[in-house]
């Protein structure tokens, strides 16, 4: 297949995130072998990390540079994309499947009028497009999509496609983009303070019910911290007010893949597995040797949180001392 790959890479602070270098991996195997010429897009002010997608196979950046651009703009970023796309003739526009990548992968497709593969876990070329594999009924099925007429629009889950290592020579070509359109603009980002996006934790320790009360969210605090990782939560404790929605794994909360998603007092409910089941490793910690959980785990504990999670975090710590 003859064409030209767009991967858009997506910046926080002025740092693009790691899952764009994920896209930009994928982007490279996609065009190698084949004749797709890749670029890569980012839409910032100052952005420190551009070279580094080099490290991923990818050869010519463009950074369109503007200081109104440093917060998303919906409106702006959708108006510039199109006009890379249009110039490169882009027949696959690749993004992330974060919160940024969902909300202009729509926007992009519908005005490019292509096919979208959205939050896809396998994404390869195919006779008359592009094909992928995505989750479908939270997670409960597989669902093989294609875009027939030679271009889509496409944005991958996070945390599935690996990094893979191919150093190639950067070029970054600065843009100054003539009238973005700032009709939609973002205000202001805040983060909570010193906690780790769980949507971005390689590592996730996510507590439930079987905590039996607020007080006792310590114990999945300690362990998390003692591995590096972000705290998680059911939908039922977050609706019992015992932790915030930003922490919700499932169906209604984030979908997350880290590379390890302890669960802790969890039943591991269809719409929990929905947000957690492709984390690369699971490890379950439920009283109840039957909690569905454990059909998805794969390491078991059949034991009581009070007792099990204290002993863990004592021992991870001792092990990284
Ligand atoms: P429970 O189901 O009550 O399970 C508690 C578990 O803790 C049990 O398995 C029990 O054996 C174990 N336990 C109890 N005591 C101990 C102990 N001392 N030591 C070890 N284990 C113990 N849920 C989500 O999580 N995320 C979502 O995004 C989500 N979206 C939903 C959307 C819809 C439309 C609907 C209908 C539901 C949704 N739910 C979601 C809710 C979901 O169906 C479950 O009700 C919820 O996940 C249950 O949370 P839980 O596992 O913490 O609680």
């Amino acid at each position: 297949m003859n064409g030209h790959l767009l991967v858009i890479l997506e910046q926080r602070d002025g740092v693009i995130k790691k899952s764009s270098f994920e896209a930009c991996s994928l982007g490279a195997q996609l065009a190698a072998g084949s004749n797709i010429e890749i670029t890569a897009l980012v839409i910032g002010d100052n952005v420190s990390n551009i070279a580094q997608a080099g490290e991923y196979g990818i050869s010519r950046i463009i950074h369109v540079k503007h200081a109104g651009l440093h917060l998303y703009s919906s409106s702006a970023y959708k108006k510039i994309i199109l006009e890379h796309a249009a110039s490169l003739r882009a027949n696959l526009v690749l993004l992330s499947n974060t919160a940024f990548g969902k909300d202009l992968a729509p926007r992009i497709a519908v005005k490019l009028e292509t096919g979208i593969l959205m939050d896809c876990i396998e994404l390869s070329l195919s006779e008359n497009g592009f094909k992928a594999v995505r989750p479908v009924f939270a997670g409960k099925a597989l669902q093989e999509i294609e875009s027939r007429n030679g271009k889509a629009v496409a944005t991958i889950r996070p945390n599935i496609f690996p990094l893979v290592k191919n150093q190639v020579t950067v070029a970054v070509e600065e843009v100054t983009p003539e009238n973005p359109d700032f009709t939609s603009k973002t205000l202001e980002m805040k983060r909570s303070e010193g906690k780790t996006d769980v949507a971005e934790a390689d590592i996730i320790v996510s507590g439930g019910r079987g905590l039996k009360g607020p007080e006792h969210f310590h114990l999945v605090e300690e362990l998390a911290e003692a591995l590096g990782g972000a705290v998680g939560a059911s939908r039922a404790v977050v609706d019992a007010g015992w932790r915030s929605h930003q922490e919700q794994v499932g169906q209604t909360g984030k979908t997350v893949s880290p590379s390890l998603y302890i669960a802790c007092g969890i039943s591991g409910a269809i719409q929990h597995l929905a947000g957690m089941s492709s984390s690369k490793y699971i490890v379950a910690v439920n009283k109840d040797k039957d909690a569905p959980i454990f059909s998805v785990a794969d390491y078991g504990i059949t034991g009581d949180v009070f007792e099990i999670l204290p002993v863990l975090t004592e021992e991870i710590k001792r092990l990284r001392s």
